[in-house]
């Protein structure tokens, strides 16, 4: 047997974690030290020398498309198919689970899974059904409470309210909110990890079928699981399974999100003789950029500690760059990335990170501008837009006509001149009768509750719905999309509504069809329809690979979605106090510090070259605010850094990267400021970047949105404040 080539390209202390014998292990290293490497060559090997099946496998990682990677991965390595192994997120494995086993986890067959909107609009719906004002139980805060509760396998009767008044209510809102979750058959995400984690804990049959099966269990990401998702693996493995755990402390970055730092030390203690591994070389980033970013996160304190050295070229400097504000800042992003690709290079090497999705638009805008391709992961989901998930409603609707949410979203979209009246009598009667909208729409209509105009609208949906049912059932899925998005008429109401944004809805709608053509249905939801497996599939991969994945573009997501991803080149955008780290940062101990480990996630995704780039002015929820320089890029020590200025014809007052902006200074007597907004009757709207002379001589240099960039003589150019 020949194992070389699971061992070839591995070091020393990688080979020594894949070649371990069957034993608990963790491999406990920092960014791009080769964990990933080492967990898909760890089960290649566990197959080839431990001759453990590919059936009795289970590895899990953090997103779908990490999952995607390392199954090509095995299969490359291994040869041949390896459709039996599970591989998927806590969130994708929890689904297949309760799929297989609806009964013992007490679910309707066709259960649906609700995203964090749905569930948002159904708590308010709870809210409002209970008569409690929004204003003293914000819905945002009330789902916060309900998702940490599940997250730490919390029931209502479980949580001990210390018989606060406030503390009782939130329980009761939890628990109201249940009930509607079971009546209507809907699994949010937080539920998929609790309900996983009952089955098995109160199917102990169940439990001991997957003990039996998994005798190998292995984890990436180790360090962002939660206190349930840890409970999960524990039970899994129970005392004969083996697991491998690989983590980073230093990069644990969803402590928000409930995310236990700590299950790497309950790891070392609950899991029966583990031994540790630690890798020590970084294979991804130049020693400067390494360098940089080791700088930045030495400034925590309890890490758990880990050397990483590189081999690696010491590379160029990490760039700094300071924007006048946003517009100044994606335009310089985009001319670099421009010049990169012009020397040959290839858009998709290119990764645009930023703290919050927000801030991809005016990028975006950027980046059209000069007919750059981009892909957006995560964040603009195409499965979230609003045209999407209209659509979804309504095949939603098709297939489990009592998924109250979908009923919402679609019984008066298009308008069937149903007023606010008419759908709060159904919540009504559904409520006093405990049924379903869909039910309590066809007890109105059917025992005369409802009468005149407002019964004939919702008739002729009950009508649509059911037409649909019958014209869809056997017609190909992407057929039954099409039909839905005609005969609803979704598509005539974005059509009648004009415009570049209602136009970008029509070409979603029609992307929608081509995703169902696309869609393949994936093994695990064999036994569902094709209709039911996409709809699951909608909601658990909510875009996270939206564009057409073959085409050259250039890459945007937010630091969160770049975990675990490499890129030779990086921007990190709006590294400012007050964007990053956040302005919340502040208020919650231990914010600044899993910030900190944000910082040190995004700087090392980049391979070759990292930008980080700030804007010294930002427009924000329609008000200019100033930021100073992020104190993470103040934390790498200069002589890794290098400040990008302007072409050098600039006039701009040279200002010290550590020194507080100063470019807002008005010029003279002028009135107007470098990077201020202006409006020019003729060229719309533009950012000032620069000035020369004075008196009427004084020209000023504007770059306009639509025009571009243009020196005009400012006693005639008329510009006004925008
Ligand atoms: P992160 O913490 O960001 O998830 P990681 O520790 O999982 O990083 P990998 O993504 O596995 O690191 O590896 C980083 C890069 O180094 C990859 O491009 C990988 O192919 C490469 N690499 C890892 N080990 C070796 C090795 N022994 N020889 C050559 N290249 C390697
Ligand atoms: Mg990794």
């Amino acid at each position: 047997m020949d194992v070389s080539r699971l061992l070839d390209d591995l070091n020393d202390k990688q080979r020594e974690a894949v070649a371990a014998p069957l034993s608990n292990m963790l491999v406990l290293a920092g960014a791009g030290s080769g964990k990933t490497r080492v967990l898909v060559h760890r089960m290649a090997w566990l197959m080839e020398v431990e001759n453990i099946a590919p059936f009795s496998i289970l590895a899990v990682t953090f997103t779908n498309k990490a999952a995607r990677e390392m199954r090509g991965r095995v299969e490359k390595l291994m040869h041949r198919s390896m459709h039996t192994m599970w591989i998927g997120t806590f969130h994708g494995l929890a689904h297949r689970l309760l799929r297989s086993h609806y009964a013992e986890a007490k679910l309707p067959e066709n259960f649906q899974i609700i995203d964090s909107d749905d569930q948002y609009r159904l708590i308010r719906r709870v809210l409002k059904a209970m008569n409690l004002d929004e204003k003293h139980w914000a819905p945002r805060q009330i789902q916060w409470y309900i998702n940490g509760n599940k997250d730490e396998g919390l029931r209502p009767h479980h949580i001990d309210t210390h018989h606060d008044h406030t503390q009782k209510k939130m329980q009761e809102i939890y628990a109201a909110y249940q009930d509607a979750c079971d009546r209507a058959g809907l699994v949010d995400f937080a539920e998929l990890l609790l309900r996983a984690h009952e089955l098995w804990a109160n199917n102990p049959d169940v439990l001991a079928h997957y003990q039996n099966r998994f005798q190998a269990v292995l984890v990436d990401e180790f360090q962002d699981t939660n206190n349930i998702q840890y409970a999960w693996l524990r039970m899994l493995c129970g005392d004969n399974n083996t697991i491998m755990i690989v983590g980073d402390d230093d990069q644990s970055i969803y402590g928000w999100r409930g995310a236990n730092i700590d299950n790497i030390q309950h790891f070392l203690k609950d899991f029966h003789s583990p031994s540790t591994i630690r890798l020590e070389q970084n294979y991804r980033s130049t020693a400067t950029i390494l360098n940089a970013a080791n700088a930045v996160i030495a400034n925590n304190e309890g890490r758990l500690g880990k050397e990483l050295w590189t081999q690696g070229s010491e590379g160029e400097p990490v760039s700094v760059y300071a924007g006048f504000n946003e517009l100044d800042e994606a335009r310089f992003i985009v001319s670099q990335i421009k010049s990169w690709f012009d020397k040959g290079n290839s858009l998709q090497e290119c990764a645009i990170l930023y703290r919050n999705n927000a801030q991809s638009r005016v990028l975006e805008e950027a980046l059209l501008h000069e007919n750059l391709a981009y892909r957006i992961y995560g964040g603009l989901r195409f499965f979230e837009r609003q045209e999407i998930k209209d659509a979804l409603g309504y095949l939603r609707l098709v297939s489990h006509p009592h998924d109250d949410a979908a009923f919402e979203r679609v019984v008066n979209t298009p308008s069937r001149g149903m007023g606010e009246k008419t759908l709060g009598q159904i919540r009504q009667t559904a409520r006093s009768q405990n049924c379903s909208m869909w039910q309590a729409s066809h007890l109105l209509i059917h025992e005369g509750g409802m009468k005149g105009r407002a019964a004939n609208a919702l008739q002729t949906f009950i009508g649509l719905i059911t037409d649909l049912e019958q014209e869809l059932n056997q017609l190909p899925l992407e057929e039954q999309a099409d039909k839905a998005i005609q005969r609803s008429g979704l598509y005539a109401m974005y059509q009648a509504e004009k415009g570049e944004k209602a136009q970008a809805r029509l070409e979603n709608l029609e992307e929608l069809v081509t995703a169902c053509k696309q869609f393949v249905v994936p093994e695990e939801a064999e036994e569902m329809t094709p209709l039911a497996a996409f709809l699951a599939h909608a909601s658990l991969e909510a875009g996270e690979a939206q564009a057409d994945s073959d085409q050259d573009a250039v890459q945007l997501m937010t630091i969160h979605t770049a975990k675990g991803l490499e890129f030779p080149l990086v921007f990190l955008a709006g590294v400012e106090e007050g964007m990053f780290p956040s302005q919340m940062t502040n208020d919650e101990p231990g914010r600044m510090e899993e910030e900190r480990r944000l910082a040190y996630v995004g700087m090392t995704r980049a391979m070759q070259k990292l930008f980080m780039t700030y804007a010294e002015s930002r427009r924000l929820y329609g008000q200019d605010k100033f930021h100073t320089i992020s104190r993470f890029i103040q934390e790498i020590p200069s002589e890794y850094v290098e400040e990008v200025r302007l072409r050098s014809t600039i006039s701009r007052p040279v200002h010290n990267r550590f020194s507080r902006a100063t470019s807002h200074e008005a010029f003279e007597n002028s009135g107007f400021s470098l990077g201020q907004r202006v409006r020019h009757r003729k060229f719309g709207e533009g950012v000032v970047l620069n000035y020369e002379g004075s008196g009427e001589h004084a020209r000023v240099q504007v770059n306009f949105a639509e025009f571009g960039s243009k020196w005009l003589v400012l006693a005639y150019a008329k510009l006004e404040e925008a």
